[in-house]
């Protein structure tokens, strides 16, 4: 079993007082834990069924595009407010330290298909409930999520309809 505590930095104080602040940076610089997390994410996601998947903007967008590959599928990018252009669905939702929009272009081809979310943490679930809701208006199903890390504490697997997955746990 991968142990990916070693790779992950800790912040306590950032953005604000009271958080801690988790980071995958020392896991992406190593090739070795890198290769390692990406195989453990794909094995994850295999009961999953993915005919997409879909990365949340920004760190989601990392491991979205190695998992894809494995499952011979593609991606969607579910970005921030002000990034895409076009007609877009829009979720606007309470983050763990602030409010943010998800959103997605209308144009994507997801009708009809199993869409797997990615991220690089699971906090609230506000994120990966926002992005659901976005899947949902684009005619998509999730059949499941995969994050580097879940902090169980808050509890967001109770509010999800749908299978999540995480490589590394904290309270
Ligand atoms: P949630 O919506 O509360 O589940 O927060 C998850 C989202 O916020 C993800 O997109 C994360 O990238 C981001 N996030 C929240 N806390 C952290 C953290 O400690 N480190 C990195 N990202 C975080």
């Amino acid at each position: 079993m991968l142990n990916l505590d070693p790779y992950i930095s800790k912040t306590p104080g950032f953005p604000k007082q009271g958080i801690t602040f988790y980071d995958i940076s020392p896991a992406l610089e190593d090739p070795r834990i890198l290769k390692q997390a990406t195989d453990a994410l794909c094995d994850l996601a295999a009961p999953m069924q993915p005919d997409l998947i879909a990365g949340i903007d920004a760190r989601g967008f990392l491991f979205s595009v190695p998992i894809a590959t494995r499952f011979d599928c593609g991606v969607v990018m579910i970005r921030k407010a002000g990034k895409l252009p076009g007609t877009l669905y829009q979720s606007t939702y309470a983050l763990e330290y602030d409010n943010a929009t998800l959103a997605l272009q209308h144009d994507r081809n997801i009708a009809g298909k199993n869409i797997v979310l990615c991220d690089d943490l699971l906090a609230t679930g506000g994120t990966l409930l926002a992005a659901r809701d976005l899947i949902s208006m684009a005619g998509g199903t999730v059949t499941g999520a995969v994050c580097l890390i879940e902090l169980t504490g808050l509890k967001a697997r109770e509010k999800l309809s749908f299978p999540v997955a995480s490589l590394q746990s904290y309270e």
